[in-house]
């Protein structure tokens, strides 16, 4: 009997829900998430690159450019670390974003002391790889970029559900015609 296709690693579900939450960002200057984990590896905030709630997206109106960088938004990190408030992990968190967080997020991050920082792309590394790379190892912290991409863990999301139980097989006939509108039965 063939082997039931394997579930996300954890990494590639930190890597997955970074990607999510990035689906939701309103600042099209760069497409970016985040989500925040305890050291007993259970989400506590997720956020993405946007302006405060309430306030005027840059989608909605222009991005907010000083300097090459739009000034309008909050970074993923950073909104990630907001929103979990009293939450957010102390001591041994964990962070994934999709892109490599940038000096001042990676500052926040370490403030709140979390020791494993993933990514999944790189982002301008030599402005800051040395200065990151000497408080990591200062302070025992992992920042690591992911050896995945988001194609990849997607692709083992999909077969993950065409496998037994998963929303993609013919046991979820109704899931199967919403995706493909042929006629499936016959
Ligand atoms: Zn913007
Ligand atoms: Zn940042």
């Amino acid at each position: 009997m063939a082997e039931n296709p394997p579930r996300l690693s954890f990494l590639e579900y930190g890597a997955f829900m970074a990607f999510a939450a990035s689906c939701r960002a309103t600042c099209r200057r760069k497409i970016v998430g985040c989500v925040l984990f305890n050291i007993h590896k259970v989400i506590v905030s997720t956020g993405y690159n946007g302006a405060p709630a309430g306030a005027p997206q840059c989608d909605e109106d222009e991005c907010l450019m000083v300097n090459g960088h739009c000034e309008r938004i909050t970074h993923a990190e950073k909104n990630a670390v907001l929103f979990a408030g009293k939450r957010c992990p102390k001591r041994g968190g964990y962070a994934f974003a999709t892109t490599r967080p940038c000096q001042r997020c990676f500052d926040i991050l370490v403030s709140k002391e979390i020791k494993h920082i993933y990514y999944l792309e790189e982002y301008r590394s030599e402005e800051f790889d040395r200065e990151q790379r000497r408080i990591c190892a200062e302070k025992e912290i992992t920042l690591e970029k992911l050896d995945t991409n988001i194609v990849e863990i997607m692709q083992k999301a999909i077969k993950f559900h065409q496998g037994p139980g998963g929303l993609l097989t013919m046991k979820h006939p109704l899931r199967i015609e919403e995706q493909f509108p042929t006629d499936w039965n016959e």
